[in-house]
């Protein structure tokens, strides 16, 4: 079920979708699904759909994760991003193909320990893992050159748009009229542009840890 030729279908799927960028198809294709979700699950790991990682959360749809990803890079790889939601780890995985340094906050303690685990059998040592609330973001490695948040927020939390540099992208899900919609925010010397990119789905932004 994880041979070669299914997760080459999942890159041809995720690419069909309209997702075009090389580096971030490069990353997808390097990067073993499999091994950020239960062994129980490890057979539907290259379906393109999100799947549950315990604690009421879930990793990803990969479309979505390739989506968002292509949405936080301007052009070449990037120097530090901030990733708010480790979850499983498979997007910031993802990330660490893209980035000099990423830094990744999660709430769920358990959660944040098997993602660690997995980035050291991965050997990805440009990762930096934060058990904290993620709402404020991580001012003490602030400025960022992208932050993505795999939660959806109440509003667009103020700390993160302040730890942007300028030129620097921030991707989010946000709550619009009963449902949610992708936005990319691009801090300017004049202030910050916002694009609604598509429809999300992601479970909510939760205060406080555990
Ligand atoms: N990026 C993840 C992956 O690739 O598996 C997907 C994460 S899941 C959709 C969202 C994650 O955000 C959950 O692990 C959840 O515990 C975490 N989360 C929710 N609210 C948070 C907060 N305030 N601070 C940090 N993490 C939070």
């Amino acid at each position: 079920m994880t041979s070669q030729r299914t997760r080459e279908r999942l890159i041809q799927r995720i690419r069909d979708m309209g997702v075009r960028n090389p580096l971030v198809l490069e990353a997808m294709r390097n990067t073993p699904r499999h091994i950020f979700v239960d062994e129980a699950l490890a057979s539907r790991a290259y379906e393109d759909t999100a799947l549950p990682i315990g604690h009421g959360q879930t990793i990803s749809q990969p479309y979505t994760v390739a989506r968002m990803t292509e949405a936080l890079l301007a052009g070449g790889v990037l120097d530090t991003v901030l990733e708010i939601g480790t979850g499983s780890g498979y997007q910031c995985a993802i990330l660490s193909q893209l980035a000099r340094r990423v830094y990744s906050i999660e709430r769920i303690s358990a959660l944040l320990e098997a993602a660690r685990t997995r980035f050291r059998e991965l050997g990805l040592r440009n990762i930096h893992l934060k058990h904290s609330d993620g709402g404020v973001g991580l001012p003490e490695y602030a400025p960022f050159d992208g932050i993505l948040v795999t939660a959806a927020p109440e509003g667009i939390p103020p700390a993160l748009l302040e730890q942007l540099k300028i030129g620097g992208r921030l991707v989010l899900p946000a709550k619009v009229r009963g449902g949610q919609v992708l936005l990319r925010i691009t801090s300017t010397p004049q202030g910050y542009d916002q694009e609604q990119l598509e429809t999300a789905n992601f479970v909510p932004l939760v205060g406080g840890v555990l």
